[in-house]
């Protein structure tokens, strides 16, 4: 039987942490089904860049807090590569008006649960049960062995409180539950499922905020002194998916340069 490249799909995968999760991917020999909410002529550039490494890259647009835009994105990934081993929970925003918690909106909050914490765990349910029927698929004889797994990308958010993003943490400290959930579930099928915490990374979502940032790493918050980038979380996400990490599963990876560590 031909050997067939193992395919992950990455939401938000066409920038920022998602794109360098697809680019650590892509190295590491994949075929990428990369999500978005921008239409596919918006995302070319990044698609080329992937397909540089010479493995097969479709872009699947959808917005993950709709459930039909979710059937539609599994269906285009069944449809052109009718296999999937790695799911990257990766889309993501931040709390639109970040605004204090004594004033904060619940059209704010609903939008932040919609897109961080709905879609995942709805999206993961239709993988999962896609990835328990593939994995069953395999267990008869002179059929390569399935291998499955599932990464959510939630943030130090799910420990660290920001008051003016209340929304956006307990969206993040919701998902960390999922991991638990579904790695729960999904053990039996040999499927492993992680959890990505990253701290602060170079990226538009934190575009706005930089200067900020800026001083508080210059100032010690982090003991590795400097942003992280989408690599960082990309080569973690990599080391994951390729079962470097085999009796690990629901536990949490932390990219954050050091910023959760308490010290004296
Ligand atoms: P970003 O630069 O704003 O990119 C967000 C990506 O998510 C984009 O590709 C966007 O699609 C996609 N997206 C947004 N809403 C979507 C939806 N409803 N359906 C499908 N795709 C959607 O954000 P980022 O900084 O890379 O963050 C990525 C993830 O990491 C998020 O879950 C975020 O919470 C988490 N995170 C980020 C940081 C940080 O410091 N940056 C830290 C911790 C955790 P389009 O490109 O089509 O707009």
């Amino acid at each position: 039987m031909k050997h067939q490249s193992p395919v992950a799909l990455i939401t938000g995968g066409s920038r920022g942490i998602g794109f360098g999760i697809a680019m650590a991917l892509a190295e590491a020999g994949y075929d990428l089904a990369i999500n978005g909410m921008r239409p596919s002529q918006a995302v070319s550039e990044s698609l080329e860049k992937l397909r540089a490494f010479g493995h097969q890259v479709i872009y699947c647009q959808g917005d993950v807090s709709e459930a039909d835009d979710r059937k539609k994105i599994l269906a285009q990934v069944r449809k052109d590569f009718g296999r999937l081993n790695v799911l990257v929970n990766n889309a993501g925003i931040t709390s639109p008006d970040r605004k204090d918690i004594l004033e904060s909106q619940e059209s704010s909050f609903d939008k932040v649960m919609a897109v961080n914490l709905k879609g995942p765990f709805f999206l993961t349910q239709d993988v999962a049960n896609w990835m328990i029927q593939q994995q069953q698929e395999t267990v008869a004889p002179n059929t390569p062995n399935y291998t499955g797994s599932i990464i959510q990308i939630s943030s130090i958010s799910a420990t660290v409180p920001s008051i003016n993003r209340g929304d956006y943490c307990l969206s993040k400290a919701a998902l960390g539950m999922a991991t638990k959930l579904w790695a729960t579930r999904m053990a039996e099928f040999g499927i492993g499922v992680y959890e990505v915490r990253p701290g602060l990374i170079a990226t538009d979502m934190t575009a706005v905020v930089s200067q900020k940032y800026d001083q508080m790493i210059a100032d010690g918050l982090t003991l590795q002194p400097r942003w992280g980038q989408p690599s960082d979380v990309g080569k973690a996400v990599a080391m994951l998916a390729s079962g470097q990490l085999p009796y690990s599963t629901g536990q949490v990876i932390m990219v954050d340069g050091g910023l959760t560590l308490p010290r004296l």
